[in-house]
């Protein structure tokens, strides 16, 4: 331990005496950190143990928190980022000081990125020494180092300030668009002591930690007006709808509306994907030809190609825009109808104020939607029927597909790049956030984390899909999975390779392809190391049933699916995004 006296200052320290805190009874930074926590309903932490945060863990576990060890700060703080996403509520993690930090800082990035709230919770070593860079252990500045990656950032050092700096970082994470949150506890900190009745004082209990945002009624008017004179009308959902927990106002508004609606992918299941006015399997239609489109929490980034270009066509568009964060407004393209503030409030304004008699859209559009949809559904259907051997993605994914239909409670975890683009469309979703998946930035290496904060935060059972390159990002985390006998069937596509396994070498040295794997590896050997159960899948019909089975008994399972080696194209659907050399390939 770096930190001065911090583990035996605590063994002197009277939390067991039955009267109560009397004068001169003595509490600590690690205890006003838990109970800081506790105060403001956040019991479960995410982390790697180590200097100066092993006792911490500890002592959180001690009194009653559930504090989750992975193997890995990356993995927790996906878990934590992800947690933040189903519970509205920071999720925390927490690590050592300088490498354990940088490793956290990833998911960190990450959270903000997505607008997820989320606390990373650092040790660090003591300011002094960092500031006059004397070289102390795992030295680093690293709350300068958070800042530019997260929304807020800051440093507690004296024991007094612990209540104040924990409600500051949980207000900054959930209020507003929310982020992820910096916090910095040098080792010191943790072991000063004060009066525990003053320690008690000390602490904030926050009063509306994200409060409503009403939109102004004018700009509610004017995005109604908007809609009104639509001929082809879209509402896209975007994950910030689903992060709102205002699932049924937003069913209702768009039920009312009667305009068709295309979920981003982690807004999948806020209405089923079955439901007649979702416009998924129409897809490049809708963008293509509608004229009036409403974002609810979704942001026209690189996901919507940035509302122009080939994708959208060349229909005029106008956009209206539901976004708790103004400066999102026209940040790609102009927004003719902003309407800032909380998706709740801003949803149930525009559903009061389209009266009883709002006109459908032209049924000429729901039409053309309608028959497209058909078409392509009737299109895929026979793939998704086929039991070949090797699998091919549509073969595989048609199984998994059934079992999501058949268990829509269920959380469907996916990445990877083949095998995240082809779930996406494949597997429909029923239930508001049951499927997580790499998010804004499509980093792979979210997998593990993501499926273990979906167990731990709701207990229901989790199906994690992904390619077994992104699996190799957080594999370590099925010993985590198994520790904690968590109900979580990973289910790796293995196709020997990224992209697919079957690239050579070009200059015929004997290091295979950059992307190409071991050859048949056997990811489901690992779990059965960790006492887990592993499957060995061939066929579309063995991975239905081993899927079953792990869903049925919540044995935590690793079922390694074998893709075809040849299936796959170079980066999923987003090949276009690699550059390509002038210099031709040889
Ligand atoms: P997607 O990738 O699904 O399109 P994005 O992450 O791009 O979604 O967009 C989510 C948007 O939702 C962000 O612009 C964010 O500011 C917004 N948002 C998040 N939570 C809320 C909320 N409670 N109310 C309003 N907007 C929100
Ligand atoms: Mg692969």
């Amino acid at each position: 331990m770096s930190g001065k006296g911090s583990s035996t200052a605590i063994d002197g320290i009277a939390r067991e005496t039955s009267d109560g805190p009397g004068p001169g009874t003595l509490t600590d930074g690690f205890h006003l950190v838990i109970d800081a926590l506790k105060l403001n309903d956040i019991n479960t932490i995410y982390n790697v143990p180590g200097i100066p945060i092993t006792d911490l863990g500890r002592y959180m576990q001690a009194e009653g928190m559930r504090v989750l060890s992975f193997r890995h700060e990356q993995n927790a703080g996906y878990a934590a980022a992800i947690a933040g996403f189903l519970t509205k509520k920071p999720g925390v993690c927490m690590t050592v000081s300088a490498p354990g930090f940088l490793n956290g800082l990833t998911a960190l990035a990450h959270a903000t990125t997505n607008c997820f709230p989320m606390i990373l919770i650092s040790g660090s070593s003591e300011r002094e020494i960092v500031d006059l860079q004397q070289g102390d252990y795992e030295e680093l500045d690293q709350l300068a180092i958070a800042k530019p990656l997260c929304k807020a950032a800051f440093r507690v050092l004296h024991a007094e300030d612990i209540g104040i700096g924990i409600a500051r970082a949980i207000r900054a994470a959930v209020s507003g668009r929310p982020g992820g949150v910096y916090l910095d506890l040098p080792a010191q900190l943790l072991g000063q002591t004060m009066e525990m009745e003053a320690g008690a004082k000390s602490l904030v209990k926050i009063t509306d930690a994200a409060p409503r945002q009403l939109p102004a009624p004018e700009s509610v008017a004017r995005a109604l007006d908007v809609l009104k004179c639509a001929k082809r009308p879209l509402i896209i959902l975007g994950k910030g709808a689903a992060y709102a927990q205002a699932d049924d106002d937003i069913r209702a508004l768009v039920e009312k509306s009667g305009i068709p609606y295309l979920p981003m992918s982690m807004a999948k299941g806020l209405l089923p994907d079955t439901h007649p006015l979702s416009a998924g399997p129409a897809r490049s239609l809708v963008l293509k030809e509608s004229d009036v489109v409403m974002l609810i929490g979704a942001r026209l980034n690189w996901l919507l190609s940035h509302g122009k270009g080939k994708t959208w066509g060349d229909q005029p568009k106008q956009f209206v825009q539901i976004d708790i964060e103004p400066k999102e407004m026209d940040s790609n393209v102009g927004i003719v109808a902003p309407v800032v503030g909380d998706i709740g409030s801003c949803v149930s304004a525009l559903h009061e104020a389209m009266g009883g008699d709002w006109p459908p859209p032209p049924v000429g559009w729901t039409d053309a939607i309608n028959a497209k949809k058909q078409a392509n559904l009737e299109k895929m259907a026979p793939k998704l029927r086929n039991n070949n051997m090797p699998m091919d993605f549509h073969g595989a994914l048609g199984a998994l597909r059934t079992i999501i239909k058949e268990r829509p409670d269920a959380i469907l975890v996916n990445e990877g790049a083949n095998t995240l683009d082809f779930a996406r469309s494949i597997i429909d979703m029923y239930q508001p956030r049951k499927r997580l998946d790499v998010g804004t930035w499509g980093v792979m290496g979210i997998g593990m984390g993501s499926a273990i904060a979906a167990a731990v935060e709701t207990g229901k059972p989790v199906l994690a899909v992904g390619g077994d390159s992104a699996f190799g990002f957080s594999g370590m985390e099925i010993e985590t999975i198994c520790r904690y006998n968590l109900p979580i069937c990973v289910v790796v596509f293995n196709n020997n390779g990224i992209y697919r396994g079957t690239d050579v070498n070009p200059s015929g040295g004997t290091d295979v392809a950059t992307t190409v794997f071991v050859k048949d590896s056997r990811y489901d050997k690992m779990m059965e190391a960790f006492g887990g159960v592993g499957v060995y899948a061939t066929t579309p019909d063995e991975l239905g049933r081993a899927v079953n089975e792990a869903m049925d008994s919540g044995k935590p399972t690793l079922v390694n699916a074998v893709i075809d080696e040849k299936a796959g194209t170079e980066s999923g659907r987003i090949g276009n995004l690699n550059p390509q050399s002038v210099v031709s390939k040889k």
